[in-house]
């Protein structure tokens, strides 16, 4: 593999979020196993040889819709369920699945009787108004001031505006030319008595093989492959398997000499190792040089991946050492700071160095100097 290959950027300036390609979805696959309490999608698209292409690291914006029923639903309670362009309008662009304060505040404002005053004492504090917006929809809150009227023109400017979700892409562009693929966790829940889903997760865990979708590539800015000699360490628990799974592909295809190592983390090991197929062969051809895995709720206590780099930190540091790469991919709010936390103490114990100098040694020397420490972090 040509270095140039790796740092080679993605070129598809015809496509963006205000102009996408309509792809066409090949596969919606789960990847959990039954009695699994996720749903996670392996969501297969091609792109043609007219769409946008892309490299390692960069990710898929999707351009999602309203579900029908949710959308029959909404239009229904506000008696506007005649309207075709209306309802176009509220299918591709307006959120519903998340209510919004000024949508809550137009039909408090709309309301008669108890509902009124209910919904106005509500808006009237805004820790009340936080609370009540956290779990409900646009339904919801029109099931709480029945009869509410508004004329179809208003509504565009009482609801948010769908924007493109972002998914961090799943599959090398030389491994199946033309496709992408994407790890998706389908979000969904209940809540006032109404099943929900997550409003890009749930359009396209809902989407079939032949359905066509809008899409687009956001190129990554940082996280891409290091050079084909060079060893990397790659932190991905739940999704954020997905970048993983496409530097494996690329560097297999591709020869790089460097070595891999996965740390992957889920709740089960029986229901919940995503593409465990794929990294056992890879890992048991070679390929993989090492697989460390942790599954949260196989037994008492929670084993999460930064426990396996503890363990192995020994070893994690020796290959810091030799240059390697430390990515890190996945839940930004508690994970990354977990695993970021984990690093230090490796840096420390097995580097020798008191804790000033671990801080320094990772969030300077690693992130900026040397730039091995990447994160791709939602
Ligand atoms: P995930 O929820 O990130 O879980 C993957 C694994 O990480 C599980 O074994 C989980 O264990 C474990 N984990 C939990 N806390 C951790 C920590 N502090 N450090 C290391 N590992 C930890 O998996 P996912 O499938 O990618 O996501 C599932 C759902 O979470 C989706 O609905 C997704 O949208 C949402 N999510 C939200 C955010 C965000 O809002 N920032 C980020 C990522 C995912 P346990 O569950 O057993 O504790």
């Amino acid at each position: 593999m040509s270095e140039s290959a790796t740092t080679a950027k993605s070129v598809s300036p015809a496509f963006g979020r205000n102009n996408p390609y309509s792809a066409q979805l090949r596969e919606n696959r789960w990847l959990n196993q039954k009695g699994s309490s996720k749903d996670t999608r392996h969501i297969s698209i091609e792109l043609g040889s007219d769409g946008p292409t892309y490299i390692c690291g960069d990710s898929l914006g999707v351009v999602p819709r309203n579900p029908d029923p949710l959308v029959q639903e909404f239009l229904e309670k506000l008696d506007l369920a005649s309207d075709p362009t209306l309802r176009e309008n509220v299918a591709s662009t307006l959120i519903l699945n998340r209510a919004g304060k000024k949508f809550v505040k137009a039909v408090a404002e709309r309301a008669t009787g108890t509902a009124r005053d209910k919904l106005g004492a509500i808006c009237a504090d805004e820790k009340k108004l936080d609370e009540y917006v956290f779990d409900r929809d646009a339904v919801d809150v029109l099931h709480d001031a029945p009869g509410v009227k508004f004329d179809p023109a208003e509504i565009p400017n009482l609801l948010n505006k769908i924007a493109p979700r972002l998914y961090s892409i799943a599959s090398s562009p030389d491994h199946r030319t033309g496709h992408v693929d994407l790890t998706v966790a389908v979000v969904q829940y209940t809540t006032h008595g109404r099943a929900k889903q997550g409003l890009a997760s749930g359009y396209l865990a809902r989407l079939g093989a032949g359905n066509s979708l809008p899409v687009y590539v956001q190129p990554t800015r940082h996280f891409h492959l290091p050079p084909s000699n060079r060893d990397i360490i790659m932190i991905g628990p739940g999704t954020g398997i997905a970048p993983f799974r496409a530097f494996l592909q690329h560097r297999q295809k591709h020869g790089h000499t460097g070595r891999n190592w996965l740390f992957f983390g889920d709740q089960h090991a029986a229901t919940d190792f995503l593409y465990s197929e794929e990294f056992t062969a890879a890992h048991k051809s070679g390929h993989l040089h090492k697989l460390s895995t942790a599954f949260s709720r196989d037994q008492a206590e929670k084993i999460y991946v930064q426990h396996r780099m503890r363990e192995e930190g020994a070893e994690l540091w020796k290959w810091l050492q030799n240059g390697a790469y430390f990515y890190v991919c996945g839940d930004a709010k508690r994970m990354a700071k977990d695993v970021h936390a984990a690093l230090l103490e490796i840096t420390a114990q097995h580097g020798g160095k008191t804790p000033e100098q671990a801080e320094e040694y990772i969030s300077v020397t690693l992130s900026k100097t040397e730039k091995r420490y990447l994160k791709d972090v939602y």
